[in-house]
């Protein structure tokens, strides 16, 4: 039997962020196929905290952060396709002055996006998360509608979503170039042949931008190494508790698998080029270290965490921008190409708006007004400045919104 080879859109990367692209593309009625060169939802997405943390500092993150979770709550009613998820809420804590402005303005923040979240005291952050410790705190608030999931759950139940459409899958398919005839898209080149296609969309998490390099299309994004830590089981932490974050030590916490999940952001960053980076983060080298220091942080924010064993270290390589927003682009001269990434350590949370909006400018021609934020052109006054935007992107990395 021959393989089709013709579609109406090609998505790379099977990710969360392609994953729901391709789901929405499919719903829309396209002929899609999906390709990933490893197996389906093994990179980035499902190594993530699954957390999803909707009051940003920014309105555009902020929406589509508050869209994607309406989307994950509403997914087996919409799809019939079961996602688990726990809507147990986000406790997030500051220790100093200028975090607990922030935290102050959460309400605020939220209210604007229509995100409720209120200002708590100890007795109920104790509460609702019974296994931190916040009598240090200067402020606390609370969102409840916040949740957070098996991070592999979200890309495979798009992708199961998308087949029962009709989705074509090409799993362990490598793409290798991106065709473009005369400015427009025209398919990709594979491992396993050509693919045609008018619509490419190119979703390959932080190994995007060597597939538009060879375009001579750079991309302004830097890979960032992300690590976090799961513990066995603990006594002191339920399913029903909710999320925690302690803002001025850039560290959260979640249950997980009956014990506590616990990772953070790193006052070194350890960037690294996208052609450095493994093919698979199977070949991942943790390195439990920064984790202990930003532990010892929080000994007393968290101190089941003391004497905890730990079950598992994982990470891998989200992409981080100067102004801490994707890049959603078409590519520059190649008319119908499209890219998501700069996901800034919020791509698996958002992908679900994220997907639901770029198949809406595939489908319709015309950006959304959701994207506006992340064009691409924003940089354009950067180039041949690669290592500012990479110190901008490395600070942006310290400031990431989980606080
Ligand atoms: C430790 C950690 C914790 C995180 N916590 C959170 C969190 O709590 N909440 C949140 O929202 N985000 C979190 N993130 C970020 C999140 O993981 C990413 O934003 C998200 O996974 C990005 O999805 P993606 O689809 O772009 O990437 P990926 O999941 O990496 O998918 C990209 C896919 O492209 C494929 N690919 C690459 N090149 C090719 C090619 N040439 N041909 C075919 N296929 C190709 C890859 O094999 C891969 O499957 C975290 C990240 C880490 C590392």
């Amino acid at each position: 039997v021959r393989r089709e080879t013709t579609f109406d859109a090609v998505v790379v990367g099977a990710g969360a962020l392609g994953a729901s692209v391709a789901f929405h593309l499919q719903s829309s009625g396209r002929g899609v196929a999906l390709a990933d060169r490893t197996a389906f939802a093994a990179q980035n997405s499902p190594r993530a905290a699954g957390l999803a943390v909707q009051v940003r500092t920014s309105h555009s993150f902020s929406e589509i952060a508050r869209r994607s979770v309406d989307a994950i709550a509403g997914f087996e009613r919409e799809t019939g396709i079961p996602l688990r998820f726990d809507q147990t809420g986000s406790v997030a804590m500051a220790r100093t002055e200028v975090a607990a402005e922030r935290v102050r303005d959460h309400p605020s923040l939220g209210a604007r996006n229509g995100i409720e979240s209120v200002l708590i005291d100890p007795a109920e952050a104790a509460r609702l998360a019974p296994y931190a410790d916040t009598r240090a705190a200067l402020a606390i608030s609370y969102t409840p509608s916040d949740l957070h999931l098996e991070p592999g759950d979200l890309p495979r139940a798009y992708i199961a979503a998308a087949l029962e459409r009709g989705l074509t899958p090409l799993e362990g398919v490598e793409v290798r170039e991106l065709l473009v005839e005369e400015g427009h898209a025209v398919g990709v080149d594979t491992s396993a042949g050509r693919v045609e296609a008018p619509v490419v969309v190119l979703c390959a998490g932080p190994w995007t931008s060597l597939l538009t390099e060879r375009l001579g299309v750079p991309l302004p994004v830097l890979p960032v190494r992300h690590q976090l830590m799961v513990t066995e089981p603990l006594a002191d932490v339920e399913r029903t508790h909710a999320s925690f974050r302690v803002v001025d030590a850039n560290v959260y916490a979640r249950p997980c698998w009956g014990g506590l999940m616990f990772g953070g952001y790193e006052d070194r960053p350890k960037p690294a080029a996208a052609e450095d980076l493994p093919r698979d983060l199977a070949l991942f080298e943790p390195d439990p270290a920064p984790l202990e220091e930003l532990r010892a942080r929080v000994e007393r924010e968290l101190p089941v965490l003391r004497d905890a064993r730990v079950r598992v270290v994982r990470g891998g390589y989200p992409t981080l921008t100067a102004d801490g927003h994707f890049v959603i682009d078409e590519l520059r001269g190649a008319l119908g190409a499209y890219f998501v990434t700069g996901c800034n350590v919020g791509g698996l949370s958002t992908a679900p708006a994220t997907g639901e909006d770029v198949a809406r400018w595939i489908a319709g021609g015309r950006r959304p007004r959701t994207l506006d934020a992340f064009r691409a052109d924003r940089f354009d006054g950067w180039v041949g400045r690669a290592h500012e935007l990479r110190a901008r992107a490395e600070e942006q990395y310290a400031r990431t919104e989980y606080g």
